[in-house]
């Protein structure tokens, strides 16, 4: 995503700690009370500009949604979006996924989205993709069981690696769309990329996949 230096970002997202965790190791095992009630948490890892998640959030109001996104200019336009309705069960976490472990007890979380994640096309940055065996492992360890990834993508290539990545992982697929436009799917929520690219005619894939418990 192409991202403009924006110096007042940072201290914005400090000034709105209700609703942005910047050093998500102290919220480890106590997110609930985060979002001060027992409801579900669902994470988009690498939520970009938030729009998918604000239009979850507003559409599914008893699940918890933490957006996860690595910088500051970029979360904070979705910081306002929720600023916009005040929106209690959405909140974004400025952390690199990397380091999942660091931030969440194993079974905290319900959901890992995944939403037109990096290609990083070239196979020498295999290891960077976010359905790259080792952050499945990292779901799969924070993911209540049975835990569910939800992955959309308009990139073929990433997407063909991820269901080879997950299904050599053991993971199950409980859904698969080669035309999620042309598919049946109600409520489908769009991303900023979403919309951008099904604008441009281009197919959009999307999974849900199951770890085995
Ligand atoms: N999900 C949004 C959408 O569909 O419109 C944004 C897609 S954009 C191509 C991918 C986003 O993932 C970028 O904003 C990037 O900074 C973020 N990202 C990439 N790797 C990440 C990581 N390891 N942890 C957190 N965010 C990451």
């Amino acid at each position: 995503m192409r991202q403009r230096f924006k110096p007042w970002a940072k201290e914005k997202l400090i000034e709105n700690p209700k609703y942005v965790s910047v050093e998500p190791e102290k919220m480890k095992g106590k997110w609930h009370t985060f979002f001060g009630n027992d409801n579900p948490i669902h994470i988009e890892v690498g939520t970009g500009k938030g729009q998918f998640i604000n239009g979850m959030g507003k559409q599914n109001p008893s699940i918890n949604y933490l957006g996860m996104e690595l910088y500051d200019s970029i979360i904070i336009t979705a910081l306002d979006r929720i600023l916009e309705d005040e929106k209690p069960n959405v909140k974004l976490i400025r952390a690199d996924a990397s380091h999942l472990l660091d931030y969440f007890e194993p079974g905290e979380i319900e959901r890992v989205y995944l939403n037109f994640s990096d290609p990083w096309p070239k196979s020498k940055h295999a290891k960077r993709r976010l359905t790259h065996e080792s952050f499945l492992k990292r779901y799969e360890t924070v993911l209540k069981k049975p835990g569910e990834i939800h992955f959309k993508t308009d990139n073929q290539g990433l997407f063909e690696y991820s269901l080879h990545s997950m299904s050599t992982y053991g993971m199950f697929f409980n859904q698969v769309s080669l035309d999620l436009h042309k598919s049946d799917m109600e409520d489908n929520i769009m991303t900023e990329y979403e919309e951008k690219f099904s604008e441009k005619g281009y197919r959009i894939y999307r999974m849900e996949a199951q770890f085995r418990s």
